[in-house]
């Protein structure tokens, strides 16, 4: 029975970008360099900056995530020492390259799960997007960790360029291993912000004639299934995560967001600087979270409001979801 994720007062989630270096050039990568630069954190700063997040009093999750973390020759050492800390759960993201023979340096009992992207049942539609050989190295790596007795997730960015595969998911998942699929928008930012892109973004119909049913089949299958809500009626409700739970979204050079959808932009709401979290001037997200617009999520409204009809008298059809909602169907 799918659910519907409601953001949690007692939970931190902590997204820690511990490099923004990577070895691939996917056509939709979500890191701006001109933002982010192309950084890598040492393994004792990402300790000290680890500390600033975690609180006794509520459950920390972390998710090591880059450019490619596995690029990070002490990733072993931070996550040993996230679980020191207290962290309780512990998600690498990966783009399946695995290096620094990563899976020979850490625990099943230390690593939640490794999630692994991959965006095409297919060598050729994924190698399109995400570069030659990426699908072989991605699957073997899924392999490899799944034999080791890691947990492996799998995330699929579906756009307009690999909507036509989804469908054939489900084998694959199977055949794998994977024990959990997310399915996520293709966010317009970073490389996917430039001109004519705002066509990679999904309609209304074509997102929910394919997703949610295939969602619903591959729980059946066996597999749990996340995905965002995305699309609201008129008179449902909307909330912004910003207002309401404690995400953190962290880069090497200090900047730390609340919002994902700004991270093209310098609107972070806070900043670590000689080993200490500060707010920001304004303007940043933070003044934006609380705006009440009929079209839902402001920043997707400023950042990539082409996902929005208008009925003939102007207003909205629909409203967007905060891109943190998500509906999640157990294995069934
Ligand atoms: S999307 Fe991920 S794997 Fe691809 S280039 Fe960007 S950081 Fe690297
Ligand atoms: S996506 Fe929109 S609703 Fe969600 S945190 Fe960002 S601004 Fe708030």
């Amino acid at each position: 029975m799918k659910k519907t994720v409601s953001f949690s007062k007692n939970a931190v989630n902590v997204f820690f970008h511990i490099t923004t270096r990577c070895n691939l050039k996917c056509a939709h990568c979500y890191i701006n360099p001109d933002q982010h630069g192309n950084l890598t954190l040492p393994a004792a700063t990402v300790t000290e900056w680890l500390e600033l997040f975690c609180a006794p009093d509520k459950t920390a999750n972390l998710i090591l995530l880059g450019g490619e973390p596995t690029l990070h020759k002490d990733l072993a050492r931070i996550i040993k020492e996230a679980r020191q800390i207290g962290y309780g759960s512990v998600t690498i993201d990966t783009n399946g390259y695995l290096f620094n023979g990563i899976l020979d340096q850490v625990t099943p009992q230390e690593v939640d799960y490794f999630s692994f992207s991959l965006d095409g049942a297919t060598e050729a539609t994924n190698d399109r997007i995400r570069g030659a050989g990426c699908y072989a190295a991605c699957t073997q790596g899924i392999k490899q960790a799944v034999k080791k007795g890691f947990a492996a997730s799998l995330i699929y960015t579906v756009s307009r360029q690999n909507l036509h595969e989804l469908a054939d998911m489900p084998q694959l998942l199977s055949e794998l291993g994977v024990s959990r699929f997310f399915i996520q928008v293709i966010g317009i930012r970073g490389r996917s912000a430039g001109p004519g892109k705002d066509t990679l973004q999904l309609t209304r119909r074509q997102w929910e004639e394919n997703v949610p049913p295939l969602a619903e089949k591959i729980a059946k299958s066996g597999i749990t299934v996340t995905y965002p809500r995305v699309f609201l009626e008129p008179d449902e409700v909307f909330e912004c995560a910003g207002n309401t739970a404690e995400n953190y979204f962290i880069f090497p050079n200090g900047r730390v967001y609340q919002c994902p959808l700004c991270e093209d932009h310098a609107l972070h709401s806070l900043r670590i600087e000689d080993g200490r979290i500060s707010n920001t001037p304004k303007i940043n997200e933070a003044d934006l979270f609380s705006l009440d617009i009929p079209q839902g999520c402001v920043i997707n409204k400023l950042v990539q409001g082409g996902n929005i009809s208008y009925n003939a008298n102007g207003k909205p059809a629909w409203k967007i979801a905060c891109c943190l909602l998500k509906e999640e169907i157990p294995a069934g």
